[in-house]
């Protein structure tokens, strides 16, 4: 597959895909005339390419590895207090209509040997989000990542977002927000653990 770079429209910023961009515009052609709307109309020429470079941002996450974002920011931890990243916002694509969920990505976790750079959570948030999701499961995949990359004695990570696909489609509104979270270690084992780590995302907000 040939990488090419693309620049995201109006923000400065670009990224490397190797998808098929012009399948992916086919398909999003293919859409918009199912749903009886007229492909050739103005506004609408150039949107099947702009989806295609769209969603290939989107599910960016697919392409990236753990190795890749720890790249050796990992340090000896000098104690074994919490260590709490939280509010970090994520954007993400339920895997059931394809519509966006987002929200805020709380993670805490008690070291044993390592630490890891903090802006790596967001990082490996990101990659977890930027890929077709329940939000439960990216709940668990961050939560299995900082284990897998530091072995810390627990990891706690709480999710709270809102759901497009809910809000939009004007079914049980109440529910359009959903927490989900994720306990190892010592937060799955220990109730005053994860009740600290609980109590002290309620107080950063
Ligand atoms: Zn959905």
């Amino acid at each position: 597959m040939n990488h090419k770079m693309i620049e995201v429209e109006d923000t400065g910023l670009s990224f490397e895909t190797d998808l098929d961009l012009e399948q992916l515009g086919d398909l999003a052609r293919e859409m918009i005339a199912a749903i009886g709307e007229d492909v050739a109309r103005e506004g609408l020429v150039k949107t099947p390419r702009r989806v295609a470079e769209a969603w290939a941002f989107l599910t960016r996450g697919y392409r990236q590895t753990l190795e890749q974002i720890v790249n050796g920011a990992i340090f000896e931890a000098e104690g074994s207090e919490m260590v709490l990243v939280s509010g970090t916002e994520f954007y993400s694509v339920c895997e059931h209509h394809l519509l966006p969920f987002f929200g805020k990505v709380h993670i805490g976790y008690i070291p044993d040997r390592n630490i890891l750079g903090l802006s790596k959570f967001a990082r490996i948030t990101d990659m977890f989000a930027r890929r077709l999701q329940v939000q439960e499961r990216l709940a668990t995949q961050i939560a299995e990542a900082v284990v897998e990359v530091l072995h810390p004695q627990g990891v706690g990570v709480v999710i709270e977002g809102l759901h497009l696909c809910m809000m939009m489609r004007g079914v049980e509104k109440q529910h359009s927000k959903a927490t989900t979270s994720a306990m190892r270690g010592i937060f799955k084992k220990d109730a005053r653990t994860r009740e600290e780590f609980l109590r002290l995302i309620h107080t950063q907000e």
